[in-house]
This record gives C-alpha cells, structure tokens and sequence, in this order.
C-alpha cells in the first residue's frame, strides 16, 4: 500500500523544518506525483525517476527552492528551457497551449 503523501503545500509550509535528504526526497516526489508524473511543459508522461525538477523562475534570476517555484519537466523540456523565460519558451516550442499555461500560472502564483 502506498503511503498517503503530504501534498506540496504541506511541505512549502513545513520547509523550514525541511532538512534532511529523506523529507527532500519525499518533496520533491510529492510535487511530481501532483502533476501526475507529467511534464508540464510538453505534456508527455514519465516515470517519475525520469522526471527533473525544472524552476519556472531559473535560479540565475533568483527563482528559489520553492514549492511554488518547480515543476515536473523531461530532460528535453528542461533542458530545451534553460534559462529562457517559460512562457515564451513554451509558446516558441509548443504553440499556445493554454490549459498548460493556466496549469502551471495556477502552480506558481
Ligand atoms: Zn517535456
């Protein structure tokens, strides 16, 4: 039976108290398994070990190790984006997708 996981904003509350490997591990996975194990920028389907956490806002422009601040993304996506702006990112490579973009506004905002 699979442990029932706090959710992403349990964990952006208690990140504070977030310190060793096991609790990061488990954040990390939590924020993954809310996206379905989807990347959100092309919308494929992963296993979740083959999913990176990418930051919306790149850590070059000071985007944090927030819950609010990272999303489930495949190597291609992640590193297709670098530290490209997402939006414009996304629509240069997928077109408008606007219930992606709305899904990933509602995550970050
Ligand atoms: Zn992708």
């Amino acid at each position: 039976m699979i442990p029932l996981l706090p959710s992403p904003q349990h964990y952006l509350q208690n990140l504070i108290t977030m310190t060793s490997p096991d609790a990061k591990r488990l954040w990390k996975r939590a924020i993954k398994e809310h996206f379905n194990c989807h990347c959100v920028y092309c919308g494929k389907h992963y296993e979740i070990n083959q999913l990176t956490l990418d930051h919306v806002k790149p850590k070059t422009y000071g985007g944090e190790d927030l819950t609010s601040n990272l999303v489930p993304a495949c190597q291609t996506c992640n590193q297709g984006k670098g530290s490209s702006n997402w939006l414009q990112w996304m629509r240069a490579t997928f077109g408008y997708r606007p219930r992606r973009e709305s899904m990933i506004l509602t995550h970050i905002s």
